[in-house]
């Protein structure tokens, strides 16, 4: 069995726990197994459902008052527990904070390596293979785990969501909370005002680098994002560094790594650091006055003028095609 962990915020599944159940499903087949799912939390009886029309064939609920809230103990217990009753051949999570918080912590628990915000995964001679980038993007290493169950971790917005049948039994699971002694509470949880998309989980991100010149200029971005649904603000690390933007939009080594259909970046020179974070995206389009600026290196789509002249005619064409 492949078992998926499935992740939920606001009583929702996340995209990107439909794409790695799909995947699952995909090499379950190859492996001849079956694909199941793990949910946590409080009142998520309707979402298992929903896991089924994406190829669960069963799904394992945790439905207990003290997981309403994550925390990386109790649900690294129950996870634990979950996957020594059950042998998976493999645990699969999404590479997102939360999947990268916890996939490490369960491996630790179960004394098992881990394939983290892998790319690619096959089977080769009944074993899973894992192609992952490094060196900031530099390079792809390909490489398995000695170790059982496999723990892995999948870059969301690389695998598609794929729809199909499935019988998705519910199984009730008891969980086991540890001591309060032992536990880190979380007692609230913030959000962003604007209810914006994160940028690891938009389709559409526009991004903004020194070039916008200040805070102010950011605004245009929010306008373009207002016109293109599922879209999310992004910068670059200089910007971020000089409070024009908030940490949470910063995209690259030390920011979030994004996946997204469309990135676009205006006035980012396209360091490594920067490359790193969101070379993965599907198609890439730069605004930069500088022909020779990196970023043309990795671009689909390059625009070699003044962004501020770019921005307006885009703007506009925008409004056409929402109208
Ligand atoms: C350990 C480490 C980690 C790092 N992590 C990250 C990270 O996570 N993310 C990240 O982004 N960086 C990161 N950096 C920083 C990175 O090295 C670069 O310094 C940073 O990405 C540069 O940001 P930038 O492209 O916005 O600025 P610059 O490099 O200054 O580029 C600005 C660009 O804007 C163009 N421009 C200026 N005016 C206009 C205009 N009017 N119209 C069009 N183009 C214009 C210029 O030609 C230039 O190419 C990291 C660095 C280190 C050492």
């Amino acid at each position: 069995m492949i078992l998926t962990y499935i992740e939920t915020r606001d009583k929702k599944i996340k995209k990107s726990s439909l794409e790695v159940l799909s995947e699952a499903r995909r090499i379950a087949v190859d492996l001849k197994t079956e694909a199941a799912a793990v949910l946590l939390g409080t009142g998520m009886e309707a979402l298992a459902a929903d896991l089924s029309s994406y190829g669960a064939s069963k799904v394992h609920l945790f439905d207990s008052a003290p997981l309403d809230r994550y925390s990386t103990q109790d649900y690294a217990a129950a996870l634990a527990g979950l996957v020594k009753k059950l042998s998976p051949a493999a645990v699969f999570f999404s590479a997102t904070a939360m999947g990268k918080d916890l996939a490490p912590r369960l491996a630790a628990r179960l004394g098992v390596g881990l394939a983290a915000d892998c790319t690619r995964i096959s089977v080769q001679d009944g074993s899973l293979e894992f192609t992952r980038p490094i060196f900031a993007g530099k390079a792809l290493l390909a490489f398995r785990l000695t170790s059982s169950p496999q723990v892995v971790s999948l870059r969301p917005n690389i695998f598609p969501a794929v729809p199909a049948a499935a019988a998705g039994e519910i199984i009730r699971e008891a969980v086991e909370i540890p001591s309060a002694a032992a536990r880190a509470e979380v007692t609230e949880v913030l959000q962003e005002s604007g209810g914006e998309i994160d940028v690891s989980e938009a389709d559409v991100v526009i991004s903004g680098g020194r070039g916008m010149k200040g805070p102010e200029n950011f605004e245009l971005l929010r306008e373009i994002s207002a016109l293109i649904p599922r879209s999310a603000v992004g910068a670059s690390r200089s910007a971020v560094d000089s409070n024009w933007i908030g940490h949470q939009h910063q995209v690259g080594q030390t920011g979030k790594t994004i996946s997204p259909n469309l990135y676009l970046a205006f006035g980012i020179s396209g360091a490594i650091q920067h490359i790193a974070g969101m070379s993965s995206s599907k198609v890439i389009v730069a605004v930069n006055k500088d022909p020779d600026a990196p970023i043309f290196k990795v671009a689909d789509f390059g625009v070699v003028g003044d962004l501020f002249q770019v921005i307006p005619p885009l703007k506009e064409e925008l409004k056409k095609l929402r109208s």
